[in-house]
């Protein structure tokens, strides 16, 4: 099979956006914007030897790797729209094309996303990676440096369940990155590792709510270090509060990443309006602590400070982070 035999076969759909002028077999896609509408882009990849190996299910590598560039797009606010696809193998296998196909489409068909073009190459290592564009209107992004003094602080769905999978399967003397089907891990557990749902549109629901907004990604500290950093000023969290999953220890649900939740923040007058935005997206939505003027992050349990874990979260190039 040769290439564009390849790319009909496994990754060229009919588009029914008509903001697609043209598609996947020019050049180059042609995309018209909607009116006053920006756009907004991001991209993320997964490589063999580091995200996944040569063993990991073709399935589990596109659903994850969809599900994080749409959480990068959940963070914004924003609405993703179009993708393109690079791919690098060392052979063509067709189970492997057929079974990355067919969870790439499963996420693109769940959030309406319409795969634009891309590129195939040979290389030693298998490797992936998307762009995902995606539109919002015009200056309603949500940005990390929005947060304001005393703003409450929040954050989406439990935390810790996709740490707590990776410490499980370490315990077994598993592989987490061979992101294959596992009996040890429960339904929920193996989704959390390997399918996330991307906060879209509670992220779309918060665009005039948040003040300021980030995923978590790397450890739910690591992600607030950067929003108070960026947004100059210090947060104090009630881990009382903290939606931890069933039988995550408190440290491993602030520090281990992959929870794909947003963590966001909000004027106290807006509680009431995102007590509603979960209930009609039947999300949790947890308030979990108050911005401040610190400059650092406190964090609270029973009334007493609570101990800051050495390492915040995870950094690709230092391995765990400490932060500042
Ligand atoms: P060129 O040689 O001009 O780069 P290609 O033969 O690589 O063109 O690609 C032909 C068309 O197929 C282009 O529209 C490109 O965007 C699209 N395409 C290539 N690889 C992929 C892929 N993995 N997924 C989706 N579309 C792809
Ligand atoms: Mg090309």
């Amino acid at each position: 099979m040769n290439e564009s035999e390849l790319i009909k076969r496994y990754f060229l759909r009919e588009n029914k956006d008509e903001c697609i002028k043209l598609g996947i077999g020019d050049d180059a896609a042609v995309i018209q914007p909607p009116a006053n509408e920006q756009l907004v882009v991001t991209t993320d990849t997964m490589v063999e030897g580091s995200h996944f190996t040569a063993q990991s299910k073709p399935y589990d590598i596109a659903t994850k790797l969809m599900a994080v560039n749409l959480s990068d797009i959940a963070a914004m606010g924003a609405t993703p729209k179009w993708a393109t696809l690079t791919v690098t193998l060392s052979v063509i296998d067709e189970l492997w094309l057929h079974s990355f196909s067919d969870g790439l489409f499963s996420y693109l068909d769940r959030y309406q996303v319409s795969l634009v073009g891309g590129d195939v190459t040979k290389g030693e290592q298998t490797n992936v990676a998307i762009q995902l564009i995606g539109i919002v209107p015009t200056q309603k992004e949500l940005r990390r440096s929005g947060a304001v003094l005393n703003d409450d602080i929040y954050v989406t769905g439990e935390i810790g369940c996709a740490a707590q999978a990776v410490r499980i399967l370490y315990e077994n003397n598993q592989n987490p990155s061979h992101l294959h089907e596992n009996s040890i891990l429960s339904a929920e557990q193996k989704n959390a590792l390997y399918a996330p749902e991307p906060r879209i549109e509670v992220g779309r629901a918060l665009r005039d709510i948040a003040t300021s907004a980030i995923d978590i990604s790397d450890g739910l500290l690591h992600e607030l270090n950067i929003l108070c950093e960026q947004s100059l000023l210090g947060a104090a969290l009630t881990l009382d509060q903290l939606p931890i999953a069933k039988n995550c220890e408190m440290n491993l649900a602030l520090t281990g990443g992959d929870d794909y939740e947003l963590l966001f923040t909000a004027n106290k007058e807006a509680r009431d309006t995102i007590n509603t935005i979960a209930q009609q997206h039947n999300c949790t939505i947890t308030r979990i602590g108050t911005m401040n003027l610190t400059t650092k992050i406190e964090l609270f349990y029973e009334n007493k400070l609570f101990a800051m874990p050495k390492k915040l979260g995870f950094d690709h190039f230092i391995g765990a982070t400490d932060g500042k």
